[in-house]
């Protein structure tokens, strides 16, 4: 897959369907540039309403939040891939920090989820950061691209083709503290760098990496000019539509 611009929105826990459907249908008119795409990750309640809203715009695709490694059986409330491919999603968020520190998602468990998603045809958003710890102590570079390591060295390069990288500093995350485009630019310089070492210089040139964190209208257009910033994973504000509109042309 060739590198391309993208804004992503995960809208975490939040919105009533009637609430999500709105907010979907307001992107379905939306025009978006040319070498950019949209991708909305939803609660699971409002895939099918999403898709629904969104079919008419080819820009716009929908996200999953997460998913469960097996096939299917017997895993009382998970949700599978099948489950959401079925119903027209074409991406899954894998490894968001909140899903890593609340519900102790591992490196390990996390490389399952990322096989059974290739398995399955979908996109993994693979996410990956540090917490505030980690920073202060100077080794986050290395933690990060041990994240990237533990969960995706595995893939071969045209498996690892098909994966979009978000890197979200956790100590950034609906904190209002975005990081310095300098700061998400050398992380994400590093970890490209690292992905050039796993899978070569051209798979790592063309994987899209997103930086997010506290991403709003009114830095997005800084942080996506950094050459290694393609684009952003916004969680907050991407519930209001017109911010996410203005965070959609900050490219
Ligand atoms: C997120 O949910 O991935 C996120 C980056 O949240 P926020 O933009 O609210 O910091």
């Amino acid at each position: 897959m060739a590198r391309k611009n993208i804004a992503a929105g995960n809208w975490k826990m939040n919105t009533s369907i009637s609430e999500g459907t709105q907010l979907a249908k307001a992107l379905s008119t939306k025009t978006v540039a040319d070498g950019t795409e949209v991708i909305i990750a939803v609660p699971f309640t409002h895939l099918q309403s999403a898709v629904e809203a969104t079919a008419s715009n080819s820009k716009v695709f929908i996200a999953a939040q997460n998913c469960n490694e097996n096939d299917k059986g017997a895993y009382t409330g998970e949700i599978s891939v099948d489950m959401i491919d079925s119903i027209g999603a074409t991406h899954v968020v894998l490894g968001h920090s909140e899903r890593r520190e609340i519900f102790n998602e591992s490196n390990e468990l996390l490389k399952a989820k990322v096989d059974k998603v290739l398995e399955k045809g979908l996109t993994p958003i693979f996410c990956c950061g540090e917490n505030l710890e980690i920073r202060e102590s100077g080794k986050h570079i290395d933690f990060v691209k041990g994240q990237l390591t533990d969960s995706l060295a595995h893939l071969s390069a045209d498996s690892f083709s098909k994966i979009i990288v978000a890197y979200e500093p956790i100590w950034a995350i609906g904190t209002g503290k975005t990081a310095s485009p300098e700061q998400a630019q050398e992380m994400q310089e590093a970890l490209r760098a690292h992905l050039a070492e796993h899978f070569g210089a051209e798979a790592a040139q063309n994987c899209s990496i997103l930086y997010g964190g506290s991403v709003k209208p009114g830095n997005a257009k800084e942080l996506f000019s950094q050459p290694d910033v393609d684009g952003g994973l916004v969680g907050g504000a991407s519930l209001d539509a017109e911010g996410f509109g203005q965070i959609i042309d900050s490219f």
